[in-house]
């Protein structure tokens, strides 16, 4: 076979030279060295490694809520909370389990803005959606202009923009608007979450919603406080359904979330 002529070993090598001035040659993950320059700064081993929830463990069949044993289902697979037909989305999935090396790549997607994650991580979430039931429309959940603007992206809409490729379904990610920036939900109870997210989503171009069967994108649900008030508004703007797609669920131990007193209307932004 013909050597390539220099000029173009020379470009097909940029990048990669581009990126290994930025990132360090070993795995940010496992700390072996990388054998092969990439996109990202994770080896093969690593970014192949997180394992999808399997079907056989305890979760609930709507919100996807996993839980380390099944008592809490109460042979009913619904969660608390959907038992009381409080969860606002229509079904909901973590591909994973927000822990171990699934964790790592979000934080590296999310916090140390490894960009080129989002392509293999969204594969995942492809694989998901394709247990949700039809879908007409990928929407992101959004971030508060001042943490966007902090952060330089929004992990969520890096996702569904990759989601979309890969699926051919269109996506918005002007369409939910985060009015207010709302406090870090690390640490927060559900209930507490659920104040701190209430009445800070709108929807911008209802006439978009109209009739849709929504998915939602996220990279992580943890109580689902926050899919939940992005569902709320979106069906009072006319989606017919409304389903969380998300890289990771938390595992809830034990501690159910309960239900908040107040009407779900009084939860409504708009
Ligand atoms: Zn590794
Ligand atoms: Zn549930």
């Amino acid at each position: 076979m013909a050597e390539r002529p220099f000029w173009r070993q020379l470009a097909a090598q940029f990048p990669h030279a581009l990126f290994s001035v930025f990132y360090p040659e070993d795995c940010r993950i496992c700390s072996s060295p990388l054998v092969r320059f990439s996109r990202v700064p994770v080896c093969p081993g690593c970014l192949a490694s997180p394992r999808p929830l399997d079907d056989a463990e305890s979760r609930c069949s709507r919100c996807g809520l996993p839980f380390e044993n099944p008592a809490p289902l109460h042979g009913a697979h619904l969660c608390g909370l959907c038992r009381r037909a409080a969860t606002e989305f229509d079904w909901g999935r973590g591909w994973g389990a927000y822990e171990g090396p699934l964790r790592q790549l979000i934080h590296l997607l999310k916090y140390d803005g490894m960009r080129p994650l989002a392509a293999p991580l969204a594969a995942r979430l492809a694989e998901i959606l394709t247990e949700a039931g039809p879908v007409d429309l990928l929407v992101p959940v959004p971030l508060d202009r001042g943490r966007q603007r902090r952060r330089g992206f929004n992990q969520s809409e890096l996702l569904a923009r990759e989601l979309s490729r890969i699926t051919a379904l269109p996506w918005d990610g002007g369409l939910l608007r985060r009015e207010r920036a709302t406090e870090t939900q690390t640490g927060l109870t559900y209930q507490q979450r659920r104040l701190n997210v209430r009445g800070a989503f709108r929807v911008r171009r209802p006439e978009r919603v109209l009739g849709k069967r929504i998915a939602l994108v996220d990279d992580v649900i943890t109580t689902g406080a926050t899919a939940g008030a992005c569902s709320l508004v979106l069906r009072r703007a006319g989606a017919t359904r409304v389903v969380v797609v998300a890289l990771a669920r938390a595992r809830r131990r034990g501690v159910e979330p309960k239900p908040e007193p107040l009407r779900r209307e009084a939860a409504c932004g708009v």
